[in-house]
């Protein structure tokens, strides 16, 4: 029967013939939705064995969360649309009840925070923000018996890397459970589930991604964690869409690479800017006054990471907003883990959504710069940071 041009132009080239070719790069799967020959298999795809509804299970983010999986050794990951999606997941999969308590870093991303207080105060949940690099912590945690611990393996801004085997000793002694969040680190530099961690949650548009042309989040663990996060996620519909999951996919290829590189390079920025007089305190794990040097040493077993942050000897925000408008190679963006070197004011960026109580409290100052060291070549980044702490 032959059919007429508008029915041709639906139908027709909807099915590649069957072949054993693989592509070196996985397709693009933008398809949203996919039919079957056999009812049954149709069935059987609506719960997740195949792929039916990018919604539920999409073809590019399963691809990532074998790749993810496998480099946390992972039992199982979830890929989402957003690290906030990601935490945000993990946190309705605890079922948390009224009057049960939640630990966050006091020193943390402020929007986390900002997540956090909002889910907390919807559950009737206590929210109690901890410096988790603290030895004091450890007790705290235990008198305060939390149902679910939040700490960052590297914290924003200020770079301070808690003992994931303690946090896990003490809020397993209580029955807690554990969620790391290691963005600033990536799975490249330290395997936190190793380290005793339930759930290794990171947001994909950092170092995993690498190019700043995907927003995403993953969180690992145990199938028996993960289920009920990526039904979370399946009812939220906090996917990870294809082409962002293919484009994150693609930077992840190069991740262990480009992390010995940013290491590398921001250990010689960070040494760079310490012999500047102009500079107060400059923060690098890697280097041995850093007050968890030791700590880093030990957790972060693939390198120091690309991240430093320094105070500018005088001044305060005038002076911050200055430096950020003199760079010439660097780029003034609130983000991190880019090839590109990205450079940013913490109390009006990643800290912005702390109350300026909060940001004392936690050691952010007006003067505070966190630098996100790229790909360049190092001088020619620590020379662009200099002239601009210089420029009037
Ligand atoms: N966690 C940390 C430590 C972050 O720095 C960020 C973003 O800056 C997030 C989570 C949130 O990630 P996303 O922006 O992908 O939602």
């Amino acid at each position: 029967m032959s059919k007429k041009p508008e029915t041709l132009a639906i139908h027709a080239g909807s099915r590649l013939p069957a072949g054993k070719a693989v592509p070196i790069t996985p397709a693009i799967h933008a398809g949203a939705v996919s039919w079957f020959d056999s009812a049954e298999d149709l069935d059987g795809a609506l719960d997740g064995k195949d792929f039916v509804y990018t919604r539920i299970r999409g073809e590019n983010a399963t691809l990532l969360e074998e790749a993810v999986a496998a480099l946390e050794g992972a039992e199982a990951s979830a890929v989402f649309g957003s690290g906030m999606a990601a935490l945000r997941a993990v946190f309705d999969a605890q079922a948390l009840q009224p009057g049960e308590r939640v630990v966050v870093p006091a020193d943390g991303y402020g929007a986390t925070r900002a997540l956090f207080k909002k889910l907390c105060d919807t559950a009737k949940v206590e929210l109690h923000p901890l410096k988790l690099s603290d030895r004091g912590a450890l007790e705290r945690i235990a008198t305060l018996r939390p149902r679910l611990v939040l700490a960052e393996s590297m914290t924003n801004p200020l770079l301070a890397v808690p003992d994931i085997g303690a946090l896990a000793k003490a809020a397993h002694g209580v029955g807690a459970v554990l969620l790391v969040d290691g963005t600033f680190t990536s799975p490249a530099l330290q395997r936190t589930l190793s380290q005793g961690a339930d759930y290794a949650l990171h947001s994909t548009t950092k170092w995993i991604n690498g190019h700043s042309d995907a927003t995403g989040g993953v969180v690992s663990g145990t199938a028996a964690r993960i289920d009920p996060v990526r039904g979370a996620r399946v009812l939220e519909g906090a996917l990870l869409g294809p082409f962002e999951a293919w484009l994150t996919l693609r930077g992840l290829r190069t991740l262990p690479v480009r992390m010995k590189a940013h290491s590398e390079h921001a250990l010689h920025v960070a040494r760079r800017l310490r012999e500047d007089r102009r500079i107060g305190r400059v923060i690098y794990p890697g280097l041995p006054d850093h007050p968890d040097h030791a700590t880093a040493k030990s957790m972060l077993t693939g390198g120091f990471g690309g991240m430093v942050a320094f105070e500018l000897a005088n001044g305060g925000r005038p002076e911050a907003f200055r430096f950020l408008e003199s760079v010439k190679l660097c780029r003034p963006a609130p983000s991190l883990g880019d090839v590109t070197t990205l450079v940013m004011h913490a109390a009006s960026a990643s800290a912005r959504r702390l109350t300026p109580e909060e940001r004392a409290a936690a050691g952010i100052g007006e003067h505070l710069i966190r630098v996100s060291v790229g790909l360049e070549d190092p001088d020619d980044v620590a020379e662009d940071l200099l002239q601009a702490v210089g420029a009037r």
